[in-house]
C-alpha cells in the first residue's frame, strides 16, 4: 500500500493578470446579463435569506419551500397518522428505485441503473468492492493523489481488509492514464475536483481504463446537478455521488449509486444487508442478492431524507443541463474578470486546472490568509468556504446565483482586502467545520 502523504494535487496558481481574454465590466453589462438570463426565474424555487449571497451550493444546496411542504406532509400524515402502514400505503419501500429513476435522467443512465442509499463514502465502498470482485485476477486499485480524502480513505480501508490481496495506489493527475496497467482492477476518480474544479474527460479515461482491461468508478459529487452527464454513453462501469450539493437534497441527504446494467448479475457489493436481499420479508437465514440495483441497498433507508430529495428533484424535471453549464461558465468568467478588475494587487491567486481543462461549477482563490478572509466574507453575508491549507471556494450555482450576486460578492471581497478588515482577531479562530 502506498501511504498517502499530506500531498495536495498539483494546481497552478497565477496572478490574475496572467489570464487572457479579459474584459472590463460595468454594472450595466452585468444587469443586462441578468435581464437576458433564461434561468433567472429558477431562483424563485429557493428560499434564501434576504441579503445573503450564497456561494456554497457546491457544499450544501439551499432549501426549497416545495421540499418543506413535502417533508411537512410526511411528518404530519404519513408518519403522524398512517404510521407503519405508510411503507405500503405511500410506497416508502419503492423510494430508492423511484428516486433512482429520476436521477438517471440527470446522470445519462437507464432508470434501472441507479438507486439511492447511505452516504457517498459507504456507496464508494460498495461499488469499489463490486468492481474489485469483477476483476479477481488483478491486485491494484488506482486513484488520483489529492482526490477528495474520503475516496482515498475508503480505498485504503479496502486494501487493508484484503491483507495483501489488494494494493492501493495514488498517482498525480497527469500520470493517471499511464498508470492504468494490466494489474489495475479498478480506477476510482472524482469527475470534478473539489479544489480546482478541473473536470476529467469521462469518455476518454473510461475508454483508457477499458483498453487496459480495468473497470472505472466515477465519483460525481461535484458534477451531478452542475454539468451534463452521460454515464451510459461514456460506458462508465460504476458511479456514486452526493445529493446535498448541487441537487439541493438537504443536509446529509442519501447518496446515489449507478451500476451499468451489464454488471448487474455478477456484481457483489461486499457490504450487504436485508434490504439487498431478493425477498427481505421471507426473513431467510441466508442472503440471496436481489436482482438489479436493489442488491446495493443495505438496511432501512432514511425516509425523511429520501422524500426531501424526491421533492428537491422536481426542479430538475424540465431542466436543460447544457443551459446550466453554460451559465456556470459565464458566471465563472465574470468572477475571474472581476477579481482582476477589482482585486488586483491584493495577493489573491486564481486556482485553475493545470494543464487547462474544462471545469465544474465552483471557482477558487488561493491566499495564505484564506481562512480569515473567508470568515470576514461570511460575516458580511457572502458565504463561501475554505479548504486547507489556503483555498477559498465559491460555488457559482446557476439556478439561484445572479450575475449581480457575483458583482456584489467581489465588491465585498475588494472592500475586505483594501481595508484589511480580514485581519481582525475574531476571523482567525477556526471552527470545526470550515
Ligand atoms: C462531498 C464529497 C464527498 C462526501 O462524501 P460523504 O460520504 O457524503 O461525506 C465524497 N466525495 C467527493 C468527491 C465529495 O466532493
Amino acid at each position: 500500500m502506498v501511504p498517502s502523504s499530506n500531498f495536495h494535487a498539483p494546481m497552478a496558481s497565477r496572478p490574475p493578470s496572467a489570464r487572457q481574454a479579459r474584459r472590463l465590466w460595468a454594472i450595466g453589462d452585468v444587469q443586462a446579463l441578468d435581464a437576458h438570463d433564461p434561468l433567472a426565474a429558477r431562483r424563485e424555487a429557493f428560499q434564501l435569506p434576504v441579503g445573503t449571497i450564497y456561494l456554497c451550493g457546491n457544499s450544501l444546496g439551499p432549501m426549497q419551500p416545495g421540499v418543506r411542504a413535502r417533508v411537512q406532509h410526511l411528518i404530519d400524515i404519513e408518519w403522524g397518522v398512517d404510521l407503519i402502514r405508510s411503507w405500503n400505503l405511500h410506497d416508502w419501500f419503492a423510494l430508492p428505485e423511484r428516486i433512482g429513476a429520476r436521477l438517471a435522467r440527470i446522470l445519462g443512465a437507464g432508470a434501472d441503473e441507479v438507486t439511492v442509499a447511505d452516504s457517498t463514502s459507504v456507496n464508494l465502498f460498495k461499488v469499489a468492492c463490486a468492481a474489485r470482485s469483477l476483476r479477481p485476477d488483478r491486485r491494484r486499485i488506482l486513484t488520483e493523489r489529492g482526490n477528495f480524502p474520503t475516496d482515498a480513505y475508503v480505498l485504503q480501508g479496502i486494501a487493508q481488509m484484503s491483507r495483501g490481496g489488494t494494493e492501493f495506489v495514488a498517482v498525480d493527475r497527469q500520470r493517471i492514464s499511464d498508470a492504468i496497467d494490466e494489474d489495475t482492477a479498478v480506477v476510482v476518480l472524482t469527475h470534478v475536483h473539489y479544489k480546482d474544479a478541473a473536470m476529467f474527460d469521462m469518455a476518454a479515461i473510461t475508454a483508457r481504463a477499458h483498453a487496459a482491461g480495468a473497470l472505472i468508478v466515477w465519483d460525481l459529487s461535484h458534477s451531478v446537478g452542475a454539468v451534463p452527464l452521460a454515464l451510459d454513453a461514456c460506458k462508465a462501469d460504476f458511479a456514486i455521488g452526493c445529493t446535498y450539493k448541487y441537487l439541493n437534497g438537504g443536509p446529509g441527504s442519501p447518496a446515489f449509486i449507478y451500476a451499468a446494467r451489464r454488471h448487474h448479475d455478477a456484481m457483489h457489493p461486499g457490504l450487504v444487508g436485508w434490504w439487498g436481499d431478493a425477498r427481505p420479508f421471507d426473513f431467510a437465514d441466508d442472503f440471496e442478492p436481489a436482482a438489479g440495483m436493489r442488491r446495493m441497498l443495505t438496511g432501512t433507508g432514511p425516509v425523511i431524507g429520501l422524500l426531501a430529495l424526491d421533492a428537491a428533484l422536481d426542479l430538475f424535471d424540465d431542466l436543460d443541463m447544457n443551459e446550466v453549464q453554460l451559465k456556470s461558465q459565464c458566471l465563472s468568467s465574470l468572477f475571474f474578470d472581476l477579481i482582476e478588475q477589482k482585486c488586483a494587487g491584493f495577493g489573491l491567486e486564481e486556482v485553475i486546472p493545470d494543464p487547462p481543462a474544462p471545469r465544474g461549477s465552483h471557482v477558487a482563490l488561493r491566499h495564505s490568509e484564506g481562512y480569515a478572509i473567508m470568515q470576514a466574507l461570511v460575516r458580511r453575508n457572502v458565504i463561501g468556504d475554505f479548504r486547507a491549507p489556503d483555498i477559498m471556494r465559491f460555488g457559482l450555482t446557476p439556478l439561484y446565483t445572479s450575475y449581480r450576486d457575483v458583482w456584489n460578492a467581489v465588491d465585498v471581497l475588494a472592500e475586505i482586502m483594501s481595508t484589511g478588515a480580514w485581519q481582525a482577531h475574531e476571523y482567525t479562530l477556526r471552527s470545526r467545520v470550515t
